[in-house]
């Protein structure tokens, strides 16, 4: 999400004559795009501010100003406030108002300190990239794609409801155009984004509420969409239409980001996640009846107010039970404003850390085993970008892995069979796949194969 954000802003600035920079020295305007959504990294954009400080304090000494705006949702949950507690910065932004990019920072320059965090009104939309303008901005072949903002859920942990407010779907005929849009720019794959993903519900032609499967037959009909994929998604809101998306589509890539945060029903209902953890295991099978090759990833949250022992034992069985490729897992972070941060039984933190180190360790684990099972296996990789050595491509894999190879530049871009050959920590290495496919029947094709 903050890296599409990320590329909105620039998009947004580009016409302004801005060019994104690698470095901050170089610069004459630096973003810093915040995340709010646990303390430390809230906390992360203050030290961040004091090492700006002294830069723009030499620049001003040098007669280069330099301009510093905070954006994303410490920016949305904090306004105004920032402006005291960082006299460094110039203009404050949150989320929702990035289209207003170029005038606040013509503003900030003026000398005003302006901070923009309303929610639009009446267009929802307005601050999203419009199909046509956007697409004149270069894209790698991998592009995300926002359906949905916002959210109803109120876990009682999250802030995402309170930041990103609440949950609007856009119009599918919108969405339409774009991935169209961005296939004319050399997309191959589309990441549908959201905060709550397949609570997509946006409007069909007839003007009726759709939802995210319906999305996914859509958009795989188009000519040059080779490959989807949807991110954050909510067991509760797993429908009928999206196994089928799952079952049928080919273009739907066998990897699902499906969070669960604990296997405890007690905690479960204390985060208010609307589920239980068993309906989470049949949820798994179901997917695993309608597309038997497909992996799951997951946010796991140890040390929730009022979480037992046996309450984290719980965590581990249901990640012993599922078996995960990938996951992320955090210590609980009382964020303010919501219910849980006043539960008056707090897990101390030495016993949170411990659970963490103990859910990564079997979470590792499991990873581990995943890339390991990769070894003699082709697969269809999309080569986005350049490797780190010269005459090396890099891609991801069906299952987002990422898997590196020696392969010509003039293949970036395209999906091509590979066989891994060895997996390591974060990624896997592979052969491109030339007139061998004999060995290897499973998907490769004769020749330098190029989808
Ligand atoms: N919409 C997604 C999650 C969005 S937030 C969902 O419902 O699953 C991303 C992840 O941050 C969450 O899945 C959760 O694991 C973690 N997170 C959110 N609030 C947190 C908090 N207060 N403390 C620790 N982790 C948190
Ligand atoms: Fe936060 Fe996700 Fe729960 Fe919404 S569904 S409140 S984004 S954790």
């Amino acid at each position: 999400m903050n890296v599409y954000d990320s590329d909105r802003m620039s998009d947004a600035l580009a016409p302004k004559g801005f060019e994104a920079s690698t470095t901050p020295d170089g610069a004459d305007l630096i973003i810093l795009n915040t995340c709010h959504i646990r303390e430390k990294a809230a906390e992360k954009v203050y030290s961040e501010l004091g090492r700006l400080r002294a830069l723009k304090e030499e620049r001003l000494k040098a007669g280069r100003p330099l301009t510093i705006g905070v954006a994303g949702c410490v920016a949305q949950a904090e306004g105004e406030e920032m402006l005291s507690r960082a006299p460094v910065v110039d203009f404050v932004v949150g989320p929702q108002a990035y289209h207003r990019l170029p005038q606040l920072v013509e503003r900030a320059r003026d000398g005003e300190r302006p901070v923009e965090t309303d929610f639009p009104t009446e267009d929802k939309f307005e601050h999203l990239p419009q199909a046509t303008k956007q697409v004149t901005l270069k894209r790698g072949p991998a592009a995300f794609l926002t359906v949905q903002e916002g959210c109803d859920k109120f876990c009682t942990f999250c802030v995402v409801p309170y930041t990103r407010g609440a949950e609007t779907s856009r119009p599918m005929a919108h969405l339409l155009d774009e991935a169209r849009a961005l296939v004319d720019a050399g997309v191959r794959e589309i990441t549908l984004l959201g905060q709550n993903v397949n609570a997509w519900h946006g409007e069909d032609a007839g003007g009726t509420a759709s939802n995210l499967g319906k999305l996914l037959f859509a958009l795989a009909e188009i000519d040059g969409v080779d490959r989807l994929r949807y991110t954050t998604s909510h067991p509760r809101d797993m429908h009928g239409e999206l196994f089928a998306a799952h079952r049928d589509l080919d273009k739907v890539m066998p990897y699902l980001h499906l969070p669960v945060q604990a296997g405890s029903d007690r905690i479960l209902k204390a985060m208010n996640r609307q589920h239980t953890a068993d309906e989470y295991r049949a949820l798994v099978d179901k997917l695993r009846d309608a597309r038997p090759d497909i992996a799951l990833s997951g946010d796991f949250i140890v040390g929730f107010p009022g979480e037992t022992d046996e309450d984290f034992e719980a965590t581990l069985q249901l990640v012993r039970d599922v078996g995960y490729a990938q996951a992320y897992s955090f210590k609980y972070s009382q964020r303010p404003g919501t219910p849980a941060a006043t539960h008056d039984v707090q897990v101390e933190e030495d016993v949170k850390a411990e659970r963490l180190a103990r859910l990564q360790a079997l979470l590792n684990d499991q990873a581990r085993a995943f890339n390991a099972t990769m070894v003699g296996r082709t697969m269809d990789v999309l080569l986005d970008r350049k490797g780190k050595r010269a005459g090396q491509l890099a891609g991801r894999s069906p299952y987002l892995q990422a898997v590196h190879l020696d392969a010509p530049d003039a293949l970036q871009g395209h999906i091509v069979p590979v066989r891994i050959d060895a997996a390591h920590a974060n990624s896997l290495s592979g052969s491109l796949l030339h007139g061998d496919a004999a060995a290897t029947p499973a998907t490769a094709v004769p020749e330098l194969p190029v989808a």
